[in-house]
């Protein structure tokens, strides 16, 4: 398989490449709000969500098309780039039109073949970015598949997210990160970005600062990192959404090796 470095918008990505923004865009204050915040301390790409995948029917699932026009003044008032998930052709449609710098592959969406083709073709002709979470279950190739399918469509600016891994089980982790497959994922094709999402692996605010040190150890590309300016209003995720300064002391906390030789790395 063959990938080239990374690139948005035909620059190539910083690194560590970073991510913040609220699980979901809710309203349009609390978008900008968290926005303004994020780039206040330098971050670069805003990420929301705005049509959700959720467990059960009932709940809140995004404020859809609504919140294109949110990202879009984001862009206009903080100069950041945004990125939202899409789960079928009509939502890349949607977020083509409205000028979404990069758009990304739930871990729902990347288990299920049908779809992903669905957007790979939707996507065809197109110079975007997309990012590809890891399917729900531990099925390395499964996720390389995903990666396959878009790239067949002729995308080339792809990156990978680890978000860990559903489990019947209760744990420290709300998704188990099981090292071992991105690490895999690596060694099979070593020039993939892999970024990691500490957000829905830890579940919990605690948990950010050590699971994205331990990605950063062992070399991975960068972070995506659920970032709300009231996190204890949330209307999803609201357990592991931490605030942009909160975001900003791990990021300054966080050691990120360069010395070590490329050949011992994961990137
Ligand atoms: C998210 O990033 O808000 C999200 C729904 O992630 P995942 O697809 O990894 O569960
Ligand atoms: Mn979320």
């Amino acid at each position: 398989m063959k990938i080239n470095n990374l690139t948005i918008k035909g620059k190539p990505a910083a690194k560590p490449l970073i991510l913040a923004g609220p699980c979901s865009a809710e309203t349009r204050e609390q978008t900008l709000e968290t926005a303004k915040e994020l780039a206040s301390f330098g971050i670069e790409i805003f990420r929301a969500g705005i049509w959700k995948p959720r467990t059960k029917p009932g709940g809140f699932e995004g404020v859809g098309k609504a919140g294109l026009e949110w990202l879009r003044e984001v862009r206009e008032v903080t100069g950041m780039m945004t990125a939202t998930e899409v789960a079928n052709s009509k939502h890349v449609e949607m977020a083509l039109n409205s000028g979404v710098d990069i758009l990304w592959l739930g871990a729902r969406t990347t288990a299920n073949p049908f779809a992903v083709q669905e957007i790979s073709d939707a996507l065809s002709g197109t110079d975007i970015t997309v990012l590809v979470k890891n399917p729900v279950n531990p099925d390395p190739e499964l996720w390389l598949g995903a990666v396959e399918r878009l790239l067949n469509s002729g995308i080339t600016n792809i990156a990978a997210v680890h978000r860990g891994f559903s489990t019947y089980e209760r744990g420290l982790f709300r998704n188990l990160p099981q090292w071992h497959i991105p690490i895999e994922l690596k060694r099979r094709v070593p020039s993939l970005t892999v970024l990691c999402d500490p957000s829905q692996i830890g579940g919990r605010p605690e948990l950010i600062y050590p699971i994205s040190q331990q990605a950063m150890d062992m070399g991975f590309d960068g972070l995506m990192v659920e970032t709300h300016i009231n996190p204890s209003v949330a209307l999803s995720d609201k357990d592991q959404q931490i605030t942009p300064l909160a975001l900003n002391s791990i990021l300054k906390a966080l050691i990120i090796r360069t010395s070590i030789d490329s050949s011992e790395r994961l990137g």
